[in-house]
């Protein structure tokens, strides 16, 4: 296996491990404050580490069409933020996938959404 391999490869499974580990905290999790407090934590977290991924793949010379994704990364982790949120009456993870609609209510319990 070549050196880019190995570094995409962890990449890959540094983010897929972070990726189910958050689906499954953000779900599964009993404490709603907790929860709220930390999903947007969570999206921008994300979204600075595949950036930093991105600056050491194109930094050390691995691919410099990555640098792409440097500007779509703040439109995707806002697009996270505004279409995700947790219920504050079921403690249900609400996930719309209607990019220019906002989900209002909880699709559980139909208790409003609060921000
Ligand atoms: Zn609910």
């Amino acid at each position: 296996m070549k050196q880019n391999d190995t570094f995409f490869l962890a990449f890959f499974v540094v983010i897929a491990v972070l990726g189910f580990a958050g689906g499954l905290f953000f779900r599964l999790n009993n404490n709603v404050k907790l929860r709220k407090r930390l999903l947007p934590q969570y999206h921008i977290g994300l979204a600075v580490l595949v950036a930093l991924f991105i600056l050491i793949a194109v930094a050390s010379g691995k691919s410099l069409s990555l640098l792409i994704v440097i500007p779509i990364l703040p439109l995707i982790t806002w697009s996270n933020l505004r279409n995700s949120s947790i219920c504050e009456k079921c403690g249900k993870f609400n996930y719309t996938y209607l990019y220019f609609v906002k989900a209002e209510y909880c699709g559980k319990c139909g208790a409003k959404l609060q921000p």
